[in-house]
């Protein structure tokens, strides 16, 4: 069986306990190999190793620290085809998605941050014949990066990758469900020459390696993305201590729907944000709001083409949904199907567990759901459910919309389908999301702030946002 060894000082070593946790491939539920049970001993001497790095590491020219970088990205685009089909059997995703979306995606956040730090500027305030102000951005040290299991690779680039470019080295987690891609990652970063300590990756448990994190008085800032209740537990243990945190939390996006959008597009767009990767990214959009006079027709058309969807392996090209991550999760999603119907929701489509044959008769598949009936303030519309489940309830008005778009905690993202440009601009006004869509999803530039309100999240990464959150701000005030 396969084993995979955390990344610690340049090297890839044993936990210090010599225990390992199974890991599965969901698409076939069985064990495929094994992962570090890291505790806090393990974490010990990353962040020693962590901060013995650091201090040349963060002097090194931006110049040095970007040509590394860019290997390692370069390294990624290399390995595609491998790391999309890891990161498939890890995670249950199409082998199509993750090759075309996550893998993709991964090169990009680090070539995207390698070279943003080129351009990183500070400012100057002067005081015509009296003083200058210079504000210095200084790496903030050893940084924490905790990352989910959903976009596995993805997602944990889009942390360190900034972290990394900003100067600072760190110490890394990634889901315990979806580690391999980080493993494979560690090995990339080895023979691009990264230099020993800049990067440790710590595999284990949550509770117990991502705790021993988030509680390390050397670990100066975390950046978390995964779900509120963690995010709540991290920031309740981080404050006392004063850290700097990201926190990329959970949604519950509503998709706003006019009659006078384009169809067509419309309809498509949202089967994407519905169903894209079983349904399990932070932004889809699980509560579909359709203006009442083209409810009937966009419903109908809807199950039409959420039913024609292939629920199948991931390794196969035809394949629209794959496994979901866990037979917990599995469990946790057909739970609220089942609370949904106590609600008083009515199931159009979907609603169960899939079987397949042979070698994926253990697997976790599940049919596209899509749930009519329900008012805005019930469990199945208030909380997460994070899978391939929708719900769709008609309003009447821009203003009913907007109030139901920000009828629940979450603030994560929205999009909006309409023809109508002043409507557009109006709404998205005041939706209360961090990230608006108008008439398309999940169309990203690496440039612009991304996070949520409310209980979505704090901070925001993208952009100069995430390298401003790995540096510290100091002000330098000169009188002439
Ligand atoms: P979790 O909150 O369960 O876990 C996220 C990460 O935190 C994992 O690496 C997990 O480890 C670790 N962790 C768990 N407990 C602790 C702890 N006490 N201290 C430190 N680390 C801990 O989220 P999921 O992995 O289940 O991911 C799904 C969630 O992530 C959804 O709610 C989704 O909305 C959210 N998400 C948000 C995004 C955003 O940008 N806002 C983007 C993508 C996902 P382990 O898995 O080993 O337990």
């Amino acid at each position: 069986m396969d084993k995979i060894f955390n990344y610690i000082n340049g090297k890839l070593v044993e936990p210090q306990s010599g225990k390992y946790i199974d890991n599965l491939n969901p698409a076939v539920g069985k064990s495929y190999s094994l992962i570090p049970d890291s505790d806090k001993e393990d974490v010990e001497v990353a962040v020693k190793a962590a901060a013995r790095a650091f201090p040349s590491w963060s002097i090194l020219s931006t110049e040095e620290r970007m040509r590394i970088m860019l290997k390692v990205a370069d390294l990624i685009d290399r390995d595609v085809d491998k790391l999309a089909v890891a990161e498939s059997i890890d995670n249950g995703k199409t082998v199509k998605l993750a090759r075309s979306l996550d893998i993709p995606r991964a090169s990009a956040n680090i070539r995207f941050y390698a070279t943003a730090a080129m351009h990183f500027a500070t400012d100057a305030h002067v005081n015509e014949g009296d003083s200058v102000n210079y504000t210095t951005r200084m790496p903030i040290g050893v940084a924490g990066c905790i990352s989910p299991w959903n976009l596995p690779l993805y997602l944990f680039t889009w942390k360190i990758a900034p972290a990394l470019a900003a100067g600072c080295t760190v110490i890394a987690k990634p889901s315990e469900l979806t580690p391999m891609t980080a493993f494979l990652f560690s090995q990339l970063c080895i023979e691009a020459g990264l230099p020993a300590g800049v990067l440790n990756v710590v595999h284990g448990l949550g509770g117990k390696a991502g705790q021993s994190i988030v509680e390390h008085p050397q670990i100066t800032a975390i950046s978390f993305t995964g779900g509120t209740v963690t995010g709540r537990k991290i920031a309740a243990t981080s404050a006392p201590m004063f850290k700097k945190l990201s926190l990329e939390l959970g949604g519950k996006n509503p998709n706003i729907i006019f009659a006078d959008c384009d169809f067509e597009k419309t309809i498509k767009n949202s089967l994407r944000s519905s169903f894209t990767n079983q349904g399990e990214i932070c932004l889809c959009g699980s509560r579909i709001l359709v203006e009442r006079m083209l409810f009937d027709k966009f419903v109908n058309e809807f199950v039409i083409r959420a039913k024609e969807l292939k629920v199948g392996d991931p390794r196969d090209e035809s394949t629209d949904l794959g496994a979901l991550v866990s037979e917990a999760h599995l469990n946790k999603v057909l739970g609220y199907v089942r609370l949904a119907r106590e609600e008083g929701g009515k199931i159009l489509t979907g609603g169960n567990q899939i079987r397949l044959d042979g070698r994926l008769s253990s697997g976790y598949y599940m049919e596209p759901t899509v749930i009519v009936g329900l008012n805005e303030n019930c469990r199945t519309n208030q909380e997460e459910i994070f899978g391939p489940v929708v719900t769709i309830m008609p309003f009447d008005s821009e203003e009913e919309a907007i109030q139901l778009a920000n009828s629940t905690a979450y603030g994560l993202s929205a999009t909006i389908w309409t023809e109508n440009l002043r409507r557009a601009h109006r709404v998205s006004h005041q939706v209360k999301s961090g990230i608006i869509w108008v008439n398309c999803w999940l169309h990203r530039d690496l440039r612009t702030p991304f996070g949520g309100m409310k209980l979505s999240g704090v901070g925001r990464e993208g952009g100069w946002e995430a390298l401003r959150f790995f540096t510290e701000a100091k002000n330098v005030c000169v009188k002439f």
